[in-house]
């Protein structure tokens, strides 16, 4: 008998998308994630979300790989990139098919926001398209139903978050009207098929997990753990990134970027640390890590108290 593989019992990712430079806010990410598995001794994998082609630069991908190794970050295996994996997201989305489980909408997004209410993401979708034929001969989005079913995660810094998709979030898109397929559908088919166990990442996708987790339960797939991180945040409360101008990283002076970042995560450096180099921060940030410590800042991840 061949024995058969035992699953890792770690593995992470740290999952970027290529739009711009890497800036504090995606470096404590990824420090936070890094450490996370580390000091489980887990793997830790790199996926580049490169889906839409009208926002992701080639350049920036190249660049923030760069940045990881600059920081001292190795990752396993090799990067996945998602501009390569359409086959493997037609396929799931073929298989939801099958099951009577997507349809097609042609709603366009001013008609939408006209006739919706605001969920936790935006516009609810009405379901205008779910029982009704479409002519397909136009462009049209594929969404998954919902159902008004309790999903439930409990996060490892956020703790418990109940939502009703139908009532909080509406059927989503999987693949929009230009083809594109979405976030939602890729991170779950990817998620699922590079065995990741643990996620952690930005807490403003809290309120996504709900809807990867209703994929994964459609699909099959087992659900991983998650770890939603504090943002980092400019002066006005905003979110680091390429809206709100954030600086790049100095990827020629790394260490205080990475004392920042520890400190950020709520762990306690000791002082003359950033004299001793990158490799003896790697080698005390992940003997004391503690996960415990990270501030929790959680947004409202449910329209309404689901008792
Ligand atoms: N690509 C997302 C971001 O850069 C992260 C997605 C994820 O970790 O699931 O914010
Ligand atoms: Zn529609």
């Amino acid at each position: 008998m061949t024995p058969i593989p035992s699953p890792p019992a770690y593995r992470g990712r740290f999952a970027p998308s290529p739009t711009g430079p890497l800036h504090a806010g995606s470096l404590a990410t990824a420090v936070g994630s890094y450490l996370e598995a580390r000091s489980r001794q887990g793997e830790w994998l790199v996926r580049m979300e490169d889906l839409d082609p009208s926002r992701t630069r080639p350049a920036a991908a190249t660049r923030i790989l760069g940045v990881l190794e600059r920081f001292g970050m190795q990752w396993d295996g090799e990067v996945l990139h998602q501009s390569r994996r359409s086959e493997a997201y037609r396929a799931a989305l073929a298989l939801l098919e099958g099951r009577g489980m997507v349809y097609p909408c042609t709603c366009s997004r001013r008609e939408i926001a006209h006739s919706s209410i605001t969920g936790v993401d935006g516009p609810i979708y009405p379901g205008t398209c779910r029982d009704h034929r479409v002519d397909t001969s136009r462009a049209h989005a594929m969404r998954v139903r919902t159902d008004n079913a309790v999903v439930e995660i409990v996060d490892g810094i956020c703790g418990v978050i109940r939502q009703r998709l139908k009532h909080d979030v509406g059927d989503f898109v999987l693949r929009r009207a230009d083809g594109v397929f979405t976030y939602q559908l890729a991170v779950v088919v990817d998620d699922a098929e590079q065995g990741v166990t643990h996620v952690v990442r930005g807490s403003d996708l809290l309120a996504s997990t709900p809807r990867q987790i209703h994929l994964q339960h459609l699909l099959g797939y087992p659900t991983p753990a998650y770890m939603h991180l504090p943002l980092v945040v400019n002066v006005h409360g905003e979110k680091l990134g390429k809206q709100t101008h954030a600086p790049p990283l100095d990827p020629s002076d790394p260490v205080p970027w990475l004392i920042e970042a520890l400190h950020f995560l709520g762990q306690q450096p000791p002082a003359g640390l950033a004299e001793s180099g990158l490799t003896a921060i790697w080698e005390w940030a992940t003997r004391n890590w503690k996960p415990g410590s990270i501030p929790s800042r959680c947004p409202h991840a449910s329209h309404a108290r689901h008792a």
